[in-house]
């Protein structure tokens, strides 16, 4: 059992935290102020390859492994973008996975290039107000018609919608209703967002304010057949295949958030003094945050056990949502600590461990909450029965 990084993950990072360090915290603060897409740090991260790095190497990717992916994400948001930074990447990173199991080689080529050297973007439409967690009860509906699908429906929480040129999105071609299996019926779609057929309406948040997320609303959009990726009606069992790398990779940026967190509390809990002695020599402010570095680390153990597993292909579902699940809470963990470690001065902007605080929350609850996690870990590690 080895617990160290290779000299090449090492190398991964090493690079990885060189480009981060041309974008700073006011870089950062500001993109957050001003809800702006930090496209300098898109073009950046995609002019030295990295949006290929688990890609195939014939479309100008690395072809590495979620581990490797799982490195840079957590330099990515360790380097001070936070959840901003990791979401400029993540959904270009392993949202078009099922293309790259699936599409056809005319597909990789005309889908998946674009991705990787930076020129397209994509957004991933999945979550659906009415069906919540519950994907099956999705009800956009792609209807056969000559040539392809008429789409009609919408979509909740879909992410880059204001600045994506394309959309994976998840439909239903077969009503829950006259489906077999609830899981069937399901159809996915690249097609180009279509704004003459697609609305497309930002909602306000909490955090993460660069990268945007959306409600849009379908109404009529022609989707060729040239467009479906894989078979019609398998759409649900083809999601799975980012499933479980996405978690992964989630967790690790998470951890990175927390990092981030530690670093700054740290950092400030040796330098601001108080009663004639730093804050950090007291112990109520030295042991939360060396709990929290307990969690990181635990954390860090179990996201690269998941991410080892799944490159060794070996079933990594319960060892992958209990990452995310401890990398979400070491991230709110260590940056609601670090904002009180700052007292007053956690509250201003200029620290930006407030920035961080509010973007720690986000990875508790999506892509999945705690409660879906608990209930599949409870069903598979557990033999009790199923619950959702
Ligand atoms: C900032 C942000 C960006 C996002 N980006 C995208 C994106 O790009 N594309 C996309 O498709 N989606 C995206 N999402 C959606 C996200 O994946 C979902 O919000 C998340 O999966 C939770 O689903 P929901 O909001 O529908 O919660 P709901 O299903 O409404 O659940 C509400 C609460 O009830 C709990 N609950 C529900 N059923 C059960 C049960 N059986 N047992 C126990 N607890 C239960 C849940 O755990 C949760 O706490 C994004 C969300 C956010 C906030």
């Amino acid at each position: 059992m080895d617990f160290d990084l290779s000299d090449e993950q090492r190398s991964i990072a090493d690079a990885v935290k060189r480009i981060c360090s041309r974008f700073s915290d006011e870089y950062w603060s500001r993109k957050d102020a001003e809800g702006e897409f930090p496209h300098e740090f898109h073009a950046a991260m995609a002019a030295d390859g990295w949006l290929g790095i688990t890609m195939p190497e014939e479309l100008g990717g690395a072809h590495l492994g979620v581990t490797e992916a799982a490195v840079m994400m957590n330099a990515v948001a360790a380097s001070g973008g936070g959840a901003a930074a990791m979401s400029t990447l993540q959904i270009n990173l392993f949202a078009p996975h099922p293309i790259v199991v699936l599409g056809t080689p005319e597909q990789k080529q005309r889908m998946l290039k674009p991705l990787i050297n930076g020129s397209e973007k994509t957004c991933f439409g999945v979550t659906e107000a009415n069906a919540g967690l519950n994907t099956t009860q999705i009800k956009t509906f792609a209807k056969r018609v000559e040539g392809g699908y008429l789409v009609n429906g919408s979509k909740i929480w879909t992410s880059t919608a204001q600045i994506a040129d394309n959309i994976l999105l998840l439909t239903r071609t077969t009503p829950f209703e006259e489906a077999g299996k609830p899981t069937d019926g399901m159809t996915i779609f690249f097609t180009k967002l279509d704004r003459s057929k697609i609305e497309v309406r930002r909602i306000p948040k909490m955090g993460r304010a660069a990268v945007d997320s959306n409600a849009i609303f379908i109404e009529n959009l022609f989707i060729p057949e040239a467009d479906r990726i894989g078979e019609q009606g398998k759409g649900f069992y083809y999601l799975l295949h980012s499933l479980n790398p996405e978690r992964i990779i989630v967790a690790a940026g998470a951890i990175g958030i927390a990092q981030d967190a530690l670093r700054r509390a740290a950092a400030y809990a040796r330098e601001r003094v108080v009663f004639g002695r730093p804050i950090g020599q007291n112990q109520s402010i030295q042991h939360p945050l060396a709990e929290n570095w307990c969690a990181i680390e635990s954390a860090w153990l179990m996201t690269m056990k998941a991410a080892s597993l799944y490159d060794r292909k070996l079933p990594c579902g319960s060892h992958a949502n209990a990452a995310k699940l401890l990398g979400g809470r070491a991230a709110f963990d260590a940056a609601t600590q670090a904002v009180l470690t700052h007292g007053g001065m956690g509250y201003a902007k200029e620290y930006q461990v407030e920035r961080l605080f509010r973007e720690s929350i986000l990875q508790r609850l999506a892509p999945v909450t705690e409660q879906l996690i608990l209930s599949f870990i409870a069903e598979k590690e557990l033999g009790m029965p199923k619950s959702y």
